[in-house]
């Protein structure tokens, strides 16, 4: 029997050391960052979903490519090794791959940095998938019995969500999780210059309600007090009613999280819905503050209209998580002591704050390259969205980076974590679906 070994290279890395220490030790951000390392490689568990039965799996979440992990998956002896990392981790993926391969044992890598970068990614493997696995993974395993492994698979039109399978959330074990997830969208039609994941995965797509109903109704048997975050990049990017999908939803019982840009605040219908369709939270992107940022696309607007509507968001009864990216074009010591400022009373109940990075795939990257400002000492490894990895334009890395450091220090110290926490407690009174 064949045997495959899903290997979801996981967690949040950070370079920075005094940063690092940082995340450890401030309550609300380490809560933050816990919750999003602890979410299940739904990409891996929907490739386990479509794998034929007469294979055997096993899944490996690691949080690093040690001797421990490649011991055991060498003692798997299996068929093929399937490994899915993020830019961050993509360097630990390639040396596991070799461990792997000096093994005997092959490989095939695939995600989103191997989609933008496939040259890199096919140094260091057996086979690469290239843009979305489902529709060349039962060609790809039937190859890999063979022993005839292609060394690029590349699907020649956009999956199908109609023919989603259903992840295979059992190989997750019996350890509970602080959500599961669940894709409803895939991509996003904006196109906003540091983002990658709205483009490498072809054009954007709804999941039909009723397989939206099958998935749910098989996480509610895992776990029926489970809160789901949906792994969408745009959740009501269309705009519409969404009916079909708060309907899902909101039958299913289950509490659930999504992303999506503030024009959900402008949308009567989804606001009217989203609380009693058990939406707890909202994340999303306001990405900079102090000067409109130039990569937003169709979403840039004054910070005015984005605050109201997150104010409306909220005053449903779910929280919004604000997203803001320090570095970008113009930024300085003045914008981001002003962006400080503003966290201290910002209507989000919730903040998270990240570094511009130029990921693989970006135009953002591509222009940062061209004007010769990515900087070359900073490998995948530093692209964590932690560090700093090009040329600010008005500022030195390292004044950036120790900018940045004090203001995370600053946004998530114990008594704005606790102002923001009695925030969401209020809010969160409002939900009609939560009983607190
Ligand atoms: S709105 Fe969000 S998901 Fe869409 S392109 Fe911009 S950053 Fe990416």
């Amino acid at each position: 029997m064949p045997h495959i070994s899903f290997v979801a290279l996981s967690g949040i890395r950070v370079r920075e050391a005094e940063l690092a220490s940082l995340g450890m030790s401030l309550p609300g951000l380490q809560s933050r960052l816990a919750a999003i390392s602890a979410l299940p490689p739904l990409g891996l568990l929907t490739l386990a979903g479509m794998t034929p039965d007469h294979w055997t799996m096993s899944l490996h979440e690691a949080r690093s490519a040690n001797d421990d992990l490649v011991h055991q998956i060498v003692g798997e002896r299996p068929t093929l090794v399937a490994i899915s990392a993020l830019t961050a981790s993509i360097l630990e993926a390639y040396q596991l791959a070799s461990h792997l391969r000096s093994n005997d044992i092959r490989v095939v890598l695939g995600g989103l940095h191997v989609t933008a970068a496939p040259d890199e990614a096919s140094l260091h493997a057996d086979a690469i998938v290239v843009g979305e696995g489902e529709p060349v993974w039962l060609e790809l395993l039937s190859d890999a019995e063979r022993g005839a492994l292609r060394p690029r698979y590349k699907a020649s039109g956009a999956f199908d969500l109609a023919q989603a399978p259903l992840p295979r959330l059992d190989l997750l074990g019996p350890s509970t999780r602080p959500r599961l997830t669940m894709q409803a969208t895939r991509g996003c039609p904006l196109a906003c210059d540091f983002c990658a994941a709205s483009r490498l995965l072809g054009p954007f797509r709804c999941k039909p309600a009723l397989r939206i109903r099958e998935e749910l109704a098989a996480i509610a048997k895992i776990d029926p007090s489970a809160c789901i975050e949906l792994a969408d990049d745009n959740t009501f990017a269309l705009g519409g009613p969404h009916d079909d999908l708060l309907d899902a939803l909101g039958d299913s019982g289950l509490k659930w999280f999504t992303e999506a840009d503030w024009r959900v605040g402008e949308n009567p219908h989804v606001l009217r819905r989203l609380a009693d369709s058990g939406c707890v939270q909202v994340l999303v992107g306001i990405e900079s503050l102090v000067h409109q940022h130039g990569g937003m696309g169709i979403k840039r607007t004054s910070i005015t209209r984005i605050m109201d509507a997150i104010e409306s968001i909220q005053s449903t009864g779910v929280i919004v998580i604000g997203c803001y990216i320090v570095g970008s074009e113009g930024e300085t010591h003045e914008s981001i002591d002003r962006l400080s400022a503003f966290l201290e009373n910002d209507p989000c109940a919730d903040v998270q704050l990240t570094l511009q990075t130029p990921f693989p795939g970006t135009a953002l990257r591509q222009k940062l390259q061209s004007q010769g400002r990515l900087l070359p000492d900073r490998d995948w490894s530093h692209h964590t969205l932690f560090d700093v990895t090009h040329q600010p334009s008005h500022m030195s890395p390292a004044e950036l980076q120790s900018a940045f450091t004090s203001l995370i220090a600053r946004t998530f110290a114990p008594q704005a974590s606790r102002r923001r926490q009695s925030k969401r407690r209020h809010i969160w009174r409002g939900n009609s679906s939560l009983t607190l």
